[in-house]
């Protein structure tokens, strides 16, 4: 190790929440503190978009990595001390202090909701990343099922080391434990703003990969990755805040505001377009079926777990939530809380409101049953999903136009290359 920080790594991410990042020399600090008067972190460094997946643009493909200095932090687990910092990435002529932000850059884009939708509000949200601990050739690492120990558990060790690597960071995990799949694990992260939360996401994913492989065992945060077993969501408890009040409480206990009931009708609006971003790959769609505890129907209701909104149980207004539970963690959280802002709060600007709440199990209603309750299926596909999002404007208003455009070229891609050119395991076995 070495006695000072001598590197600072100016990360990014590309348009599907992948991390990435130019290491820069700096002056030799002994603190965080030290380094922030270090001129890196003003002038930052270019970058060449047209190499990072999304990033390119027809106007400038010559960038610059702008480190958001709040974000700094010392990495764990690095042989050199080296700091990292988040960065608004912007065509290479802007100023750091121009306000315009590049309009693919996805982390922009979310401030950008907040400086023009949310404006004096405050989006809060704690995150549930659930993922498998695998061995390295891709078997599960254990056969463990919900909240086992040791010896079920044999990678509770992993998943301390973990959680403690993000502690060290200042991002508070709140639960740990062995999820109900046969080695699939969670790690719940408490409320924070969602701005911070994003970052914190990007962070944990990449330390969890790499803390695993010191024990030589990886991580996948691929939504299903066993057949006929639990996949991995990332449930996204959301609370919109003004002025230290929440809005979605109630002064008498247990029951969504108004405010809150017209956001659950804003999401459920858009929810199909939303899956688009939700649930970015074509494996996503085989976690959202039914009896595995993933959503599956546009649906919403108090305590219920099939529903795809569930508002969970909660004493005092302060700690109304509402939990949005199609996501998965292949999502770029950036893109992902920028789409729930929209469409929560457009719901709540037209006063929406929400149709019945489910109480009932809804996987045993057939499709007669859902259609008289007026109960549709999210999109069942990929395809389907970027149909939606082509045609949601409030969506595309919100995140912008270039953004949209480029992650449905991107998608499009993946889609058509999938379903009209991979031979599969399961083709030979059918129809050889
Ligand atoms: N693994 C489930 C999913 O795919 C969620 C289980 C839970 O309720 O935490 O969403
Ligand atoms: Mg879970």
């Amino acid at each position: 190790m070495s006695e000072h920080i001598e590197y600072i790594e100016l990360r990014f991410t590309d348009l599907l929440g992948n991390l990435k990042a130019m290491i820069v020399p700096c002056e030799p600090a002994e603190t965080i503190e030290q380094l922030k008067e270090d001129p890196v972190l003003e002038k930052g460094s270019s970058c060449d978009g047209s190499s990072v997946t999304g990033l390119a643009s027809v106007e400038s493909s010559d960038l610059r990595l702008y480190p958001d200095v709040s974000s700094l932090i010392e990495l764990p687990y690095s042989i050199y001390r080296t700091a990292a910092v988040m960065c608004y990435v912007k065509p290479k002529m802007a100023s750091k202090e121009d306000k315009d932000f590049f309009p693919l850059d996805a982390r922009g884009v979310l401030q950008n909701v907040y400086d023009t939708i949310l404006q004096d509000l405050t989006f809060k949200v704690k995150t549930e990343p659930e993922f498998h601990l695998i061995t390295r050739d891709g078997a599960p690492y254990d056969f463990g099922g919900y909240a086992d120990t040791y010896p079920q558990n044999p990678g509770a060790d992993i998943l301390l080391e973990i959680s403690s690597a993000i502690r060290e960071l200042g991002i508070n995990p709140r639960v740990i434990h062995h999820e109900v799949g046969k080695s699939q694990q969670e790690v719940e992260i408490d409320f924070e703003d969602a701005r911070k939360m994003a970052d914190y996401l990007v962070l944990f994913k990449n330390l969890a990969r790499t803390i695993a492989r010191n024990y030589d065992a990886d991580v996948t945060f691929m939504p299903k990755p066993f057949e006929n077993d639990a996949g991995n969501g990332l449930h996204c408890h959301i609370q919109l805040w003004k002025d230290g009040t929440n809005l979605f409480g109630k002064d008498d206990g247990d029951y969504l505001s108004d405010k809150g009931r017209s956001f659950v009708a804003g999401l459920l609006k858009h929810a199909p377009a939303i899956t688009a971003i939700a649930n970015p790959t074509i494996n996503s769609y085989k976690r959202l079926v039914p009896h595995h505890e993933a959503p599956v129907y546009v649906s919403w209701g108090f305590r219920n777990r099939t529903v795809l909104i569930r508002v969970p149980l909660f004493n005092t207004a302060k700690k109304a939530a509402v939990e949005f539970r199609s996501a998965d963690p292949m999502s770029n959280p950036y893109l992902l809380f920028s789409a729930l802002i929209a469409c929560g709060i457009d719901g709540m600007k037209n006063k929406l409101q929400p149709p019945e709440p489910r109480s009932e199990n809804i996987f045993d209603y057939d499709e007669e049953e859902l259609a008289k309750l007026g109960i549709s299926t999210l999109p069942t596909t990929l395809g389907e999903a970027l149909d939606y999002l082509e045609k949601d404007k409030v969506i595309i208003d919100a995140l912008g136009k270039p953004i949209i455009d480029s992650y449905l070229r991107l998608k499009r891609k993946e889609w058509e290359h999938y379903t009209s050119h991979v031979i599969t395991q399961w083709e030979w076995e059918t129809y050889c």
